[in-house]
Order: C-alpha cells, then sequence, then structure tokens
C-alpha cells in the first residue's frame, strides 16, 4: 500500500495530462470529476504525493481540509445547490479507484439522487462551463 507516482491525479499535478482546475495554492490543487455524479462535482487533492487518508501527513490532510470547505461553499453558491455531499474513499474494498487522496465535492439538490457510475465522461464543454461557474463563485469570496 505504497504511493505510486504513476496515477492520474500525479499525472494532472505534474501538467502531464489536462485538468479543468478550478483553484492551486501551495499545498492543493482542485478541479472538475470527468465522470460528474452530479453537475459541479470536483475533486480537492494535495500536492504532497499520499495515497489516501491512511498515510497522509497532517498538514497536508488540515490543508485539503481547508480547500474542501472553500469549494463546498463555492459549489453551494455557484449551483444555488442546496446542500453539498463530501466523499472520501480508501483503497479498493473503501471504494478507491484512483490512489492519490481526495476529496469528492458534489452539490446536492432537494429529491435528487446522485447519478451512477457509468464509467462515461462529461462533455468538455459542459465541465467548462461548470468550471467557470465554480470559479466565478470563488472569485466572489
Ligand atoms: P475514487 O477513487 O473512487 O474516489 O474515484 C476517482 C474519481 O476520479 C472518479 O469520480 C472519477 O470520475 C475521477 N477521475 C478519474 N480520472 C479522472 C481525470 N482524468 N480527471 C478528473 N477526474 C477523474
Amino acid at each position: 500500500m505504497t504511493y505510486q507516482d504513476d496515477n492520474i491525479f500525479a499525472k494532472i499535478l505534474r501538467g502531464e495530462i489536462p485538468s479543468h482546475k478550478l483553484y492551486e495554492d501551495a499545498d492543493t490543487f482542485a478541479f472538475m470529476d470527468i465522470m460528474p455524479r452530479g453537475d459541479g462535482h470536483c475533486l480537492v487533492i494535495p500536492k504532497k504525493p499520499s495515497r489516501n487518508i491512511l498515510d497522509v501527513e497532517e498538514d497536508s490532510l488540515a490543508a485539503v481540509a481547508r480547500t474542501t470547505q472553500k469549494l463546498a461553499r463555492a459549489v453551494l453558491r455557484a449551483f444555488s445547490a442546496d446542500g453539498v455531499t463530501v466523499q472520501q474513499f480508501n483503497e479498493p474494498a473503501g471504494g478507491q479507484v484512483v490512489f492519490h487522496l481526495h476529496f469528492h465535492i458534489i452539490p446536492r439538490f432537494e429529491g435528487v439522487p446522485l447519478r451512477p457510475h457509468t464509467g462515461e465522461m462529461e462533455k468538455p464543454e459542459i465541465l467548462a462551463a461548470n468550471a467557470e461557474k465554480i470559479k466565478a463563485a470563488l472569485a466572489a469570496s
């Protein structure tokens, strides 16, 4: 259960593959989930390598928590949502698929269930439009 730097989020951090970036600071990075379970579904990751919550250093976890709160507030405003779901999975048995620590942030609406995992990627133009809404809400905060 060691960190492997060929995971997809490490590649995004290194700029080797593209992402719809929302926010970045010295310790964290936030971007759109490419297979959203709801409009505005985004992810927050630490820059420092860690596999999941079981191995992350405290400072890195605290930084991710701060950015997660920032993004949760921003998506609530950006989509006029009724609530926000924050999810985080650890190891395959815990539902983890990408082995670089990440928190999911999903705007929620009364009576609207999460979309199932279909494995289908969202259209880039929709991800880009939703990213713009979230960035505008971040800029206004
Ligand atoms: P999990 O490890 O179960 O928390 O899920 C990993 C998440 O990463 C899923 O919601 C995927 O849709 C998402 N994902 C996988 N590849 C990418 C990518 N290249 N860019 C953005 N999100 C991704």
